[in-house]
């Protein structure tokens, strides 16, 4: 499943409304693109054209705000493209461990982690699990949520890589936290 997701990124359901608009006679009410159509339809020919311009459609979720994409506070963690960006690389750092949804600091992740003053058996011993994927709204893929990811949006925010914006979710990166943030995760 980890693997399939990073080349699958999962994808929420939704619905598309399909309008058909031949009709046999138009109904007095209705304001819709309809036609009545004496002639025989070319169904098929109208189903290909219909499913050719659905192939490119694009379903963007998420902020549209780029700052918000960038990054931005879900619940008490960080989210965005840089949170995604960033566990990825704990994964591929071998720092986390993922099986399915199930999620596990390694040795090295620990070692990692108290390195930057996380003190990772302390955030492990109460209720909330310590770190868990969290499905990011705009990325449509996991960053990390949990103690573990509270703890690294504190630990942001402490060494005043960025701030967090008091009216927004907005998590604001100067350019040069962002350089120490990125360099951070990704050594
Ligand atoms: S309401 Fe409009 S689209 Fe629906 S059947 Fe009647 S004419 Fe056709």
């Amino acid at each position: 499943m980890a693997s399939a997701e990073r080349n699958y990124p999962k994808r929420e359901a939704f619905g598309v409304y399909v309008h058909w608009p031949f009709c046999l006679s138009k109904c007095p009410y209705c304001d819709f693109n309809s036609h009545v159509r004496h002639q025989p339809v070319d169904q098929e020919r109208f189903a290909a054209a219909f499913a050719a311009e659905l192939a490119t459609m694009r379903v963007r979720t998420g902020p549209r705000d780029p700052q918000l994409r960038r990054a931005r506070s879900c619940y008490d963690h960080l989210a965005g493209d840089l949170a995604v960006k960033m566990f990825d690389r704990f994964i591929e750092r071998r720092l986390l461990a993922r099986r399915d949804d199930e999620l596990r600091v390694t040795r090295e992740g620990q070692n990692f982690f108290t390195c930057a003053g996380i003190d990772v058996d302390a955030l492990d011993s109460g209720r909330r699990p310590l770190c868990r994927p969290c499905l990011d709204w705009s990325e449509r893929r996991s960053h990390l949520g949990g103690t573990l990811g509270a703890a690294i949006l504190d630990h942001v925010v402490a060494r005043r890589w960025a701030v967090r914006d008091a009216k927004s979710r907005v998590v604001r990166f100067s350019a040069t936290g962002e350089q120490k943030m990125a360099a951070w995760f990704s050594r």
